[in-house]
């Protein structure tokens, strides 16, 4: 009975809210949540070097993917700014479900086993949290997670201890500087020897997902991998 009811109820809601994509306001099948498959497959131009380069990586990092190049002003900003600002969490998710297909499909983490990785959403200081209301780096790993089928770390086990100001503005080493100490493992005995899947949403010039390195370098843990949704 609960399911008929379930049933009726998702029926008559997608009569009076047909689900459209996010981007061009295409209707979509059951199983989509915001972006239709023309928009995830062929909208956006894929980042330059998205299987980058080894250089100026830090040493425990063993790569780095992002798939798609931000577009100041385009669609790309429009949807991360959707799932940051307007509370699309949905977004996200998909995001990430198609960061983890396009990882899969090209075997880009072979070499990190479900066992010893876990995932890590760069994480927001909980002042900022609690003002936007989520972390939009969870929901991205929560998507990709469903794909890749590593777990997301805990939350609490790796903390922001710094509330930065927003970088944008800023130049690389005024970056460094705003962003130095801004994370702190907290629960070290959770990533010691595992390796970490960093999670994103753009990857700019480094700063933050460096620092962030750096602690969980401190924290003893393997490999590093960081993997964004963009490239700027
Ligand atoms: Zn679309």
């Amino acid at each position: 009975m609960a399911q008929v009811i379930n049933y009726i109820r998702s029926s008559i809601s997608e009569l009076m809210f047909p689900k459209v994509c996010a981007i061009c306001g295409f209707s979509l099948s059951k199983n989509q949540n915001f972006l239709c498959n023309d928009c995830s497959q062929n909208r956006f131009e894929r980042a330059v070097s998205s299987r980058a380069d080894k250089i100026n990586l830090p040493e425990s990092v063993t790569g780095r993917f992002a798939l798609w190049q931000f577009d100041k002003g385009g669609y790309l900003q429009d949807l991360l700014h959707k799932l940051k600002y307007h509370r699309l969490t949905g977004v996200g998710e998909d995001l990430g479900s198609i960061l983890g297909n396009t990882i899969k499909k090209e075997q880009i983490l072979n070499s990190f086993n479900v066992e010893e990785t876990k995932i890590l959403p760069v994480p927001l200081h909980r002042k900022k949290r609690k003002l936007r209301g989520f972390n939009q780096a969870f929901f991205i790993a929560k998507g990709f997670s469903g794909k890749m089928e590593y777990d997301i770390l805990k939350k609490g086990v790796v903390e922001r201890i710094k509330n930065t100001k927003t970088q944008t503005r800023f130049t690389l080493n005024k970056r460094r500087e705003n962003i130095a100490k801004a994370f702190s493992v907290a629960q070290k005995e959770e990533v010691v020897g595992k390796n970490i899947i960093i999670i994103d949403d753009v990857f700019t010039t480094g700063a933050t997902a460096f620092e962030l390195v750096s602690e969980l370098e401190n924290a003893d843990v393997g490999k590093i991998f960081i993997v964004t949704v963009a490239q700027a």
